[in-house]
């Protein structure tokens, strides 16, 4: 199994791989810049030593160039007293004037026996124009005449740097260290240096000083002879190697000489005085000065270091740093990228893995889903149309097996080719532009709403035909490209069957109910109290004046046209027949917009329906016709035909009822009967239509004085009866006195005066309506009685 390795842990370690790299590289690049920086060290230390060792050799022999220098001075000093043995004082100062070079005094001290020495200082004192003795000079500095000697070794001639240094007469055989100093230079041509000595009259920080003396004898003197006299050079080391070196603070030399001959107590004869570096270095060498050797040592001093400064090892050490980071950093940048990179990979891969397994699950999952789909035909082609998937369904509707389908066949092929051209022509029409009949199944696809499944009459491989609902829609892959389409059919030979035959009873049904006056209809009363026709036939439209598809919806608006005074009937009726399950049967009235005031007629049958709403079958029919008819029937039923006034039969009726309301409500009520007087005379006169005109001027007349309240009848021949309600017997006495005016006022056209004979009865609370009439027909026999034409009031 694959284990997919924890994310946190995987990175961690990457990251410590990544930085054990990096540490590794500092380690190594720190190591080897160490290395390096010793390196450069022990490079600059022996360029250091080499420069060292060039300038001390340089200094070395500059010294001794300067020593010899002096000898060679002193040499020539000798020489000069060696060839003339009478030399003066200003030959002297001539020759040894330009000699005071880096040398504090040359002189001349010739031999004096002991003997000679009052001689000599009368000699001198001539030669040299001014008092000269022989002189010692003491501890303290005083000068006196020095002792008797066998030997002196005066000083006759001198030439000093400093004027007060002509120490003239001072005896060098008198000094200790001037004296072993002539001693040991006794043979010709030899040279001798005295011990380090304090010189007089010098300037201080020179009087340290040395004393080379060299002997100068008399030609031709005998081999063992004594010298003659000693040529000196007084020499000051700090003067003599000091002198036009480089100043202290840029001396890169530390310059010392010691006198060796002093013992085990070396003194310093010369110091550069500069600090000392602190080197190992150290460069130590003999010096020669005549008889005398000295020690030489030159050391390197702070100057030179600062000179020879080198940053080289700190350059090597910064850079190197500096790069080893840097590696390190790089490295780690680059281990640390190549470890996320593998990890990434070994992720992705992982992932992969996973989707792969899950894909070929899906796969699987997918392949049984389409072949449990057996009433299902789902086929799936590669862009070109070649089927490429055909499940069980599919093997099922179209009698192909998958293999002979697939790769073989393509979607074309198994439709019908007309179906195919018919479609693909309307398409082109529909999209303006050529499409092939191959296409006419995939044009759709691209459409931006999405494909609608469309009937299609397909072929099965025996070349028999079905009818399948087909919806193709366009197969994309991950990336949105289009890689084919998938098909989805449903057989619906049977569906289409059954809706024909639905369509072919609708249409029965239609023409069935275009033959019955009136409409058809189901209505439907939900248990929220909402209401509809769910049916409605043509007609309903004529009965309502609304449209068929509003009410199949919605009830109200039919109800809207109802008539106002028998809505609520009407609601009642419905609610009754719904609660009770009894058949709805209603009379009633519609205001409609174009037809006006209709009656309708409606009758239904209710039944309990799905979810407890009530279903009622039933007929509306307009029976406006049948209503008027009605209404005139019943009109003439009540109406005298002649006159146009009410009948007999009504006036029965109307006084029953009137009698009935004034009984219950307490309320008046009075009756005037009128007899027209000596009517057969008219008839015998004029004939009989001239007397039924009389008779409708006459009900004309009266009509126009009644009130709205009163009701006027004919009760028969000549006899006419108005109903008073309201009025009492005085009140209708009243108004039969004012329709007696009218009556015998106006003559008839053709006729002349006419009269009538009235009688009047108010109603009395018990009474019945024969009693009544009674009263009022004794008015009108009282009337006649007492002469006619006349209105005679209510009898007692
Ligand atoms: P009186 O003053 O006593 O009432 O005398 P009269 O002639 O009016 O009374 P009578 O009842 O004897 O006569 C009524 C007459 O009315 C008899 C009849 O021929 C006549 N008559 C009844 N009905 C009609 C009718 O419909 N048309 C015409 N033209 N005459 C009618
Ligand atoms: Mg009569
Ligand atoms: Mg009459």
């Amino acid at each position: 199994m694959w284990k997919v390795p924890a994310k946190l842990s995987g990175l961690f370690a990457e990251e410590l791989s990544a930085l054990g790299v990096a540490l590794t590289a500092l380690v190594a690049g720190g190591v080897l810049t160490g290395a390096l920086a010793l390196a450069t060290q022990a490079f600059y230390k022996q360029q250091l030593h080499q420069r060292f060792e060039l300038l001390a050799s340089e200094r070395y022999s500059r010294i001794a160039e300067r020593f010899e220098e002096q000898e060679q001075r002193l040499d020539g000093l000798r020489r000069f007293f060696s060839y003339s043995s009478d030399i003066t004082p200003a030959e002297f100062d001539g020759y040894a004037r330009p000699l005071l070079r880096r040398t504090q005094a040359f002189s001349w001290a010739p031999r004096v026996a002991g003997v000679e020495r009052e001689a000599f200082e009368r000699m001198a004192s001539v030669r040299l124009g001014q008092p000269y003795r022989i002189l010692d000079h003491d501890a303290q500095g005083a000068w006196h005449a020095a002792p008797a000697r066998d030997v002196y070794y005066p000083i006759l001639y001198t030439q000093a740097v400093n004027q007060h240094g002509q120490l003239f007469g001072f005896d060098q055989n008198g000094q200790p260290l001037r004296a072993a100093a002539l001693a040991r230079a006794v043979s010709p041509g030899s040279m001798a240096v005295s011990a380090p000595l304090d010189m007089i009259s010098v300037q201080p920080d020179y009087s340290r000083g040395l004393l080379v003396v060299a002997p100068v004898f008399a030609d031709g003197a005998a081999v063992r002879a004594p010298p003659r006299g000693y040529v000196m050079a007084l020499l000051s080391l700090s003067q003599l190697i000091g002198e036009s070196l480089p100043a202290e603070a840029d001396e890169n030399l530390v310059v010392r000489i010691y006198d060796l001959s002093g013992g085990s107590t070396q003194e310093v004869l010369f110091d550069s005085g500069n600090e000392p570096a602190p080197m190992m270095l150290v460069n130590s060498q003999l010096l020669r000065l005549a008889d005398h050797h000295f020690q030489l040592d030159i050391r390197p001093s702070l100057g030179f270091l600062a000179d020879n400064r080198s940053s080289a090892v700190q350059v090597v050490g910064v850079l190197g740093g500096l790069l080893s980071v840097m590696l390190a950093a790089l490295l780690y940048s680059l281990f640390s990228q190549r470890q996320r990179a593998l990890a990434m990979v070994a992720r992705r891969t992982a992932e992969l893995r996973v989707s792969e397994q899950s894909l070929r699950v899906t796969h699987n999952q997918l392949r049984n889903v389409l072949d449990a789909a057996t009433q299902v035909a789902i086929i799936a082609t590669d862009l070109k149309g070649s089927i490429t998937t055909f499940n069980a369904g599919a093997e099922r509707m179209l009698g192909y097996g998958a293999a002979e389908a697939l790769g073989q066949l393509t979607l074309e092929d198994l439709v019908q080719p007309e179906e195919l051209h018919r479609r693909g022509h309307a398409l082109g029409v529909r999209h303006g532009r050529e499409i092939g009949a191959g296409q006419a199944m995939f044009v759709e696809t691209a459409q931006e709403a999405g494909a609608q499944p469309a009937d299609w009459t397909l072929v099965r491989k025996d070349g028999s035909h079905l009818l399948a609902n087909m919806l193709v829609t366009a197969v994309l892959d991950e990336q949105g490209l289009w890689v084919g389409y998938l098909a989805i059919c449903i057989d619906v030979t049977e569906r289409r069957r059954i809706h024909e035959a639905l369509a072919e009873r609708d249409r029965l049904l239609e023409k069935l109910s275009a033959e019955v006056p009136g409409g058809i209809y189901q209505y439907r009363v939900d248990s929220d109290g909402h209401s509809c026709f769910p049916y409605a036939s043509q007609g309903l439209n004529d009965i309502y004046e609304v449209d068929l598809a509003v009410l199949r919806k919605d009830a109200t608006p039919a109800f809207e046209r109802i008539h106002p005074e028998d809505l609520e009937r009407v609601r009642a009726s419905v609610r009754y027949s719904a609660e009770h399950l009894t058949s709805w049967r209603e009379e009633f009235r519609v205001c409609l917009p174009r037809a006006g005031l209709r009656w309708v007629r409606g009758e239904a049958t209710p039944e309990v329906g799905e979810q407890q709403c009530t279903l009622w079958h039933g007929y509306l029919t307009d029976i406006s016709d049948l209503k008027r008819v009605e209404e005139e029937l019943r009109a003439l039923s009540v109406t005298d035909a002649l006159t146009g006034i009410y009948n007999r039969r009504y006036f029965q009726d109307r006084l029953w009822s009137e009698l009935e309301r004034a009984r219950r409500e307490g309320l008046q009520l009075a009756v005037i009967m009128l007899d027209i007087d000596h009517f057969k005379r008219i008839n015998d006169q004029f004939g009989h239509a001239v007397g039924d005109r009389v008779l409708r001027s006459l009900c004309e007349r009266i009509s126009h004085r009644l009130r709205r309240s009163d009701v006027f009848c004919r009760l028969g021949g000549e006899e006419f009866m108005v109903l008073c309600p309201g009025s009492d017997a005085e009140q209708a006495r009243m108004l039969a006195l004012e329709l007696w005016q009218g009556v015998r006022g106006t003559p008839v056209d053709g006729v002349g005066q006419v009269t009538a004979s009235f009688g009047v009865a108010g109603w009395r609370g018990g009474e019945g309506a024969d009693a009544l009439l009674l009263r009022a027909d004794a008015g009108v026999y009282a009337a006649k009685q007492a002469g006619r034409d006349r209105v005679e009031g209510e009898l007692v």
